[in-house]
């Protein structure tokens, strides 16, 4: 694809659509890359910051009609490359888009714009007693790049993942259209759900501008629990049984020796039980102490069947953050390491320790440490090989293909919620057929015929 340069004339343009504070063509290194953890920096030609709709659709009919590529940016917290302008051109960063339009009570929905950050959306609908369940890590990203990522996190259990949530959008495509879909419905059978396939498409398809998304009351209780086994097998097999015995917790995560030990020393903090060998942790949630304690008397009884050791529940908060810490912050702690690159691979839950087992040989076979953690309650494993070995290119990738190859095999596919960006884009030919892969291509081509929308990112052509 030939592209067109973002021109003296074009930025003059861009300046009379959103004012001249908001277009930035100086100073974009910040632009240039996200969390991605090898990654390759490419600076946009310009930085454009629309505050409302109209606008977004303005700087969409101009891109098109010069074919220049633009690529949609939120925090920047995405961890595959999708935010990075691999073709620069015209970075539209969404960060002054970020009312919250409406919390509608008697719906319990909220209408937001697509900048707010989950930690404002968070603070906003707990004044009004009220929760969005979904909790992906880093609580500086935007709804709208949650949106696009279809991110999960650690709720997936019982609240599903971000798709679960969004009742509807607006939306801008590369011709400045604007569209509406869904809404604050709960049942919406009119046509296909083009809401839906704008979720996860990681900005390929159009702009979010607008997003409905469905929320709940909050919890008057929402508690961890830290139960260690003597291995992960036993771990693992524990979580289908909680789960058939009926017992809902929001996220139930896995975690090794090794990772307690790192997160310890990164933490400077020791944590309880630490000397076994796999831990699982139970997020769970009651209305009052007498249903928690219930619950978790269920859930000791699944455990102990699989040799559970013992059930820890911190019964402080300086305890309870401990054990939040050891996880929220195991991100930066494999980074500081030395990360190389990350993986996060979903199989069936069921799977979760064959997966495991088979990421070790892996490891062996290359002689490169892989610390393996995640979600045991929706089968999405987080992989980072780590050290000096991995920073050789095709040592890395032939790493990454491996841990594919053994996912694929048992079930599962390449990305769980971090989306395939620009990082694994050249590996979803492993996971899905050519005709279905050519489907996308044709979807793409019918949302954006000129390709300006973030290049680079998802599919090739
Ligand atoms: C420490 C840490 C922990 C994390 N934990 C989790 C986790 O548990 N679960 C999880 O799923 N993710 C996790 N992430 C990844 C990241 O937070 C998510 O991918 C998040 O959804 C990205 O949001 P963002 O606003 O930062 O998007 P960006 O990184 O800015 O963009 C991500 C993608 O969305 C597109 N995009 C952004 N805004 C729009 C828009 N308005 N319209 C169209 N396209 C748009 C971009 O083009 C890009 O392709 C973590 C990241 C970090 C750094």
């Amino acid at each position: 694809m030939q592209y067109g340069k973002v021109t003296p004339e074009i930025i003059a343009q861009l300046k009379e659509m959103v004012g001249e504070k908001n277009v930035l063509t100086e100073g974009l290194e910040n632009y240039s890359r996200d969390e991605m953890p090898h990654p390759e920096p490419r600076t946009p030609d310009v930085v454009v910051k629309p505050e409302n709709t109209a606008s977004v659709a303005r700087i969409l009919q101009l891109a098109n009609e010069k074919l220049i590529p633009l690529t949609p940016r939120g925090g920047g917290t995405g961890l595959s490359g999708g935010a990075i302008p691999v073709y620069g051109g015209i970075l539209l960063s969404l960060e002054k888009m970020k009312k919250i339009l409406e919390i509608d009570e008697a719906n319990f929905t909220a209408t937001v714009e697509p900048g707010v950050t989950l930690a404002e959306f968070y603070k906003a609908l707990a004044e009004h007693g009220l929760y969005y369940p979904v909790y992906p890590g880093e609580l500086t990203a935007t709804l709208g790049g949650t949106i696009a990522t279809n991110a999960g996190g650690m709720r997936a259990v019982k609240y599903g993942v971000t798709r679960q949530s969004v009742l509807g959008l607006e939306a801008v495509l590369p011709g400045g259209d604007i569209i509406q879909s869904g809404g604050k419905l709960v049942k919406c059978s009119t046509g296909y759900d083009l809401t839906q396939l704008i979720v996860g498409s990681e900005g390929t398809l159009a702009v979010v501008t607008g997003i409905t998304l469905k929320i709940a009351a909050s919890p008057k209780k929402a508690e961890l629990l830290f139960i260690p086994f003597n291995n992960l097998h036993d771990a693992i097999s524990c979580v289908p049984d909680i789960l058939k015995a009926g017992i809902q917790p929001i996220g139930i995560e896995f975690m090794q020796k090794d990772i307690i030990q790192l997160m310890e020393r990164y933490n400077n903090k020791e944590l309880p039980l630490h000397d076994y060998e796999a831990f699982l942790m139970l997020f769970v949630e009651a209305d009052t102490e007498e249903e928690f304690f219930a619950i978790s008397g269920r859930i000791d009884e699944v455990c102990r069947k699989h040799n559970a050791v013992d059930i820890y529940m911190p019964n402080t908060d300086e305890a309870k953050r401990t054990l939040l810490d050891a996880r929220e912050k195991f991100y930066f702690a494999v980074q500081a390491m030395g990360m190389s690159d990350l993986a996060d691979v979903v199989v069936p839950r069921s799977r979760i320790a064959d997966f495991v087992e088979e990421v070790k040989k892996i490891s062996a076979r290359h002689n490169i440490p892989i610390i393996a953690f995640g979600h045991a309650g929706d089968g999405n494993v987080h992989l980072q090989p780590v050290g000096e070995g991995v920073k050789d290119e095709s040592i890395r990738k032939a790493i990454m293909t491996d841990i594919f190859k053994a996912g694929i095999s048992m079930g599962g596919t390449i990305s769980g919620e971090h989306g395939l960006g620009f990082a694994k884009k050249d590996f979803l030919p492993m996971a899905d057929s050519e005709t279905k892969i050519e489907l996308m291509r044709r979807i793409k081509h019918a949302f954006d015929p000129n390709h300006i929308m973030n290049p680079g990112k998802v599919l090739d052509f």
